[in-house]
């Protein structure tokens, strides 16, 4: 089935929705997504939005807070965009009606997360700021938007010029070719392919994938964050236990209540992501188990309901004060190169939110920075796009050549259980290796002819991509910086400041930019 339209937008979360809300008015749009239209991790978000709200707070100390927390890997005039846009955006909700937890005196109830110099953490119905944000904007979101759900794209068309026109998605009800002048992939991160992870199984980092595979630019995918509390019960992940907890008094302890962080770091239970969770690995591995002690939080149920639920639902008795946690998966730093227009290296294609690659997170990103990016992003591309109106009159479709059949991949469960093993918060090249010898070659992976693929082996076929874009950028990155360690090279090495690992048209490269224009000292590898 054929379906022409304007706009269409690929996933339902914060970014899609944002942008969605400001297309409509101009354009005819139409919204595809995976599974139903919360199942999203912005539906999930529990802590809230960074953005800078009060008078104590400045744009300049949110920036900086960015840029620390990501070991100043950072495009840096797209962290100002989206610290000083956001914060207007936000401010603008804020008068709109968005219904964020208040004091009694009417101003914000501003939360603290970790390497947050400052309380500046909105948060709506305690840690329900995710679902109430989304709900929000789907109310706001006019009947003519059409919300196609439990339809997975899975390959774009290019005309014969090369720009992105359409998109092919798989659903209940068959195939469908959607032609549109504007393409936007807001699909998401790739969580999903741990083990151990905070995401819905549905982020399997499909627009990376299909993205990669029509010729665009990805870069960053060595930084993958991982989040120090995930609830840990009979050997599974089974949802994340927020930050904004440990922000509340929440400490991380032993088995014998001991505090974990106690002479690790300044910022003790709020240091970095990635300082908490190798603490945390490393008890575990010893045999140790972990928790976060909440007797010291008043009224834990009327703040965190959802985190309360979640552990009456897995029998966790609260109170006893202690919440068994592990870490896990949480948010991709990398993604399709894009600016802070959602532009991307193919004509007609954006991508936007945690799909995309800003250089706003850095190597590390700061707790609740990413809804403050689909929001600010989602609508800087939207007024981009209205600017640019129709343009494309050019739908006949170049025939992609791929005509590989699919090689033989590694199961879900195999392929999430070594990128926990191999590529985890923890990594060396040994390892790096020997799990990238267990993939097949990239160039097996993007000629795989898609047509007839149930649409189980289509998200397999993805995930393989996208898990090798990362092992080989992990590889490449001889130190350690931001998110993971690598035991084997375990310091921040001087040359690989200001360096980029960027695949592209079947190459992997080394440049001192996100973006071509600075390409000059770039040196290329083939990775084929
Ligand atoms: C449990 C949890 C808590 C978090 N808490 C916070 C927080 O408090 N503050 C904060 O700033 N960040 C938080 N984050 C991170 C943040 O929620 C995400 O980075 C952000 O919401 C991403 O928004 P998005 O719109 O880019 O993608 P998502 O919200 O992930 O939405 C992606 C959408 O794309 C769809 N999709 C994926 N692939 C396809 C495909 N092939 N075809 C069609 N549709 C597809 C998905 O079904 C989904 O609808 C949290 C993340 C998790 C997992």
């Amino acid at each position: 089935m054929d379906v022409m339209t304007d706009v269409v937008i690929i996933g339902s979360g914060i970014a899609a929705l944002q942008a969605a809300l400001l297309l409509e008015k101009h354009f005819q749009v139409q919204i595809v997504t995976k599974s139903a239209v919360h199942v999203s991790s912005s539906y999930r978000a529990q802590g809230g939005v960074a953005a800078v709200t009060s008078e104590e707070d400045h744009v300049e100390y949110h920036v900086a807070d960015t840029l620390k927390a990501g070991e100043y890997h950072h495009e840096k005039g797209h962290v100002e965009a989206l610290i000083q846009d956001g914060a207007k955006i936000i401010n603008n909700y804020l008068k709109s009606g968005l219904p964020i937890d208040r004091h009694s005196n009417g101003k914000p109830a501003l939360g603290l997360e970790g390497a947050h110099s400052h309380h500046r953490i909105l948060h709506a119905g305690g840690d329900r700021t995710g679902q109430i944000f989304i709900d929000y904007l789907l109310h706001k979101l006019s009947p003519k938007t059409k919300i196609n759900c439990y339809e997975m794209a899975y390959e774009l068309l290019l005309n014969t010029d090369g720009d992105c026109v359409g998109v092919l998605t798989k659903g209940r009800h068959g195939i469908k070719r959607y032609f549109a002048h504007h393409i936007i992939l807001a699909t998401g991160g790739a969580g999903a392919l741990y083990s151990c992870t905070s995401n819905y199984p549905t982020n399997t980092g499909d627009g990376i994938a299909l993205a990669f595979r029509a010729g665009a630019a990805v870069s960053d995918m060595e930084f993958m964050q991982f989040h120090p509390s995930l609830l840990w019960c009979e050997n599974k992940a089974k949802g994340l236990v927020s930050e904004a907890v440990r922000g509340a008094g929440g400490i991380f302890v032993d088995a014998q209540r001991h505090s974990i962080m106690k002479g690790l770091h300044a910022q003790l239970d709020l240091a970095p992501r990635h300082i908490t969770a190798l603490a945390l690995y490393h008890k575990r591995a010893a045999g140790e188990e972990t928790f976060i002690d909440i007797a010291g939080i008043n009224n834990f149920r009327t703040r965190f309901p959802t985190i309360a639920q979640l552990c009456d639902d897995n029998q966790i008795d609260l109170q006893n004060g202690l919440i068994p946690v592990a870490p896990g998966s949480h948010f991709l730093m990398g993604g399709i190169i894009a600016d802070d227009k959602g532009r991307t290296t193919l004509a007609n294609l954006y991508a936007v939110g945690e799909v995309a690659c800003t250089g706003v997170h850095g190597a590390n990103r700061l707790a609740s920075n990413s809804l403050l990016e689909g929001i600010t992003f989602g609508q800087k591309m939207a007024q981009f796009i209205i600017q640019k109106g129709y343009h494309q009159k050019n739908f006949i479709l170049h025939h992609s050549k791929c005509s590989n059949t699919l090689p033989s991949l590694l199961s879900k469960e195999q392929l999430q259980q070594q990128m926990m093993q191999f590529l985890g918060i923890v990594r060396n090249n040994e390892d790096m290796q020997h799990f990238a010898q267990q993939l097949p070659s990239l160039q097996l992976l993007l000629h795989v002819h898609l047509q007839g693929l149930e649409q189980a082996e289509l998200e397999l076929l993805m995930m393989h991509i996208v898990a090798t874009l990362m092992v080989h950028a992990a590889i490449t990155r001889t130190e350690t910086r931001g998110a993971h360690i690598r035991t084997d090279q375990p310091k921040i090495e001087a040359q690989w400041a200001n360096r980029w690992i960027i695949f592209s048209q079947g190459q992997m490269k080394v440049r001192n930019s996100l973006y071509e224009y600075h390409q000059a000292r770039g040196n290329a590898q083939a990775i084929f």
